[in-house]
């Protein structure tokens, strides 16, 4: 009789790819490997991550604060209608910019234990971002709220080079939006993930395409209460999945 152990079936480990006996068949994150590497990867070295978890939330805050204040100062004074009128973008910029620097450490956190160049990306996108606003915020503490164009004073507004900016603010928030997506591909399906990555990339889309601001605000200010609880609830290494045997005997 031959002995069970012996009996090699056509089933390979997903992770080393070796032919797999029927005993040596487990089940880890629905997938069906050999214990060895289901093993391995329940190994996420621990690293220091939830400081960097608070400081995202912190960021998240700050960004609310900074979006909200920008709507309702929006909607007081845009009815006066001035051909001068500016919207407080220093005060916007300058928020927005410890906004993105702190979510972008969040980001290199998140992806650091699986995907470390991927959380690199996107906090080099958001570090871009937030250099790009300190810039803006810089040119207008200088050079004052208006550009001279052929003896016409114009207001710096998002008619004119701060659209750069903002784009680059979308930019980052796409790519923040979807880095929590490919993030949940490997943890696990999560409602709070999968709103705070639909709604980055949300904002991202209203951001470039819409300049009104109370409905770019109106997204962000939902974006930034669900992002704030996304960061807030971030475990310091992701949830061990347990290691089922497989089914039959
Ligand atoms: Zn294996």
């Amino acid at each position: 009789m031959a002995t069970h152990t012996e009996e090699k079936s056509e089933i390979r480990c997903v992770f080393c790819n070796r032919k797999l006996s029927r005993e040596e068949i487990v089940r880890y994150r629905g997938v069906i490997s050999c214990r060895e590497c289901a093993r391995s990867q329940r190994q996420i070295p621990s690293q220091a991550a939830r400081p960097f978890f608070l400081l995202a939330s912190i960021g998240c805050i700050v960004g609310l604060m900074t979006v909200e204040f920008n709507m309702l100062y929006d909607l007081m004074h845009r009815q006066v209608l001035l051909p001068s009128y500016i919207p407080p973008l220093p005060m916007y910029f300058a928020g927005l910019s410890i906004a993105v620097i702190l979510q972008s450490l969040g980001f290199y956190a998140i992806n650091r234990p699986i995907n470390r160049n991927l959380g690199i990306e996107v906090a080099v996108v958001g570090l871009v971002t937030a250099l790009l606003q300190i810039v803006s915020v810089m040119d207008i503490i200088v050079n004052g709220p208006f550009v001279m164009i052929e003896e016409v004073l114009y207001p710096k507004d998002f008619t004119n080079y701060f659209s750069t900016t903002h784009l680059v603010y979308s930019l980052f928030m796409l790519a923040a939006g979807l880095s929590i997506l490919v993030e949940i591909g490997r943890t696990g399906i999560e409602n709070g993930a999968i709103a705070a990555g639909a709604l980055y990339i949300a904002s991202g889309v209203t951001v470039a395409s819409v300049y009104i601001w109370p409905a770019v605000g109106l997204v962000h200010i939902l974006m930034y209460v669900v992002v704030f609880v996304y960061f807030i609830s971030r475990r310091e290494t992701p949830v061990e999945k347990t290691i089922t045997t497989w089914g039959y005997e």
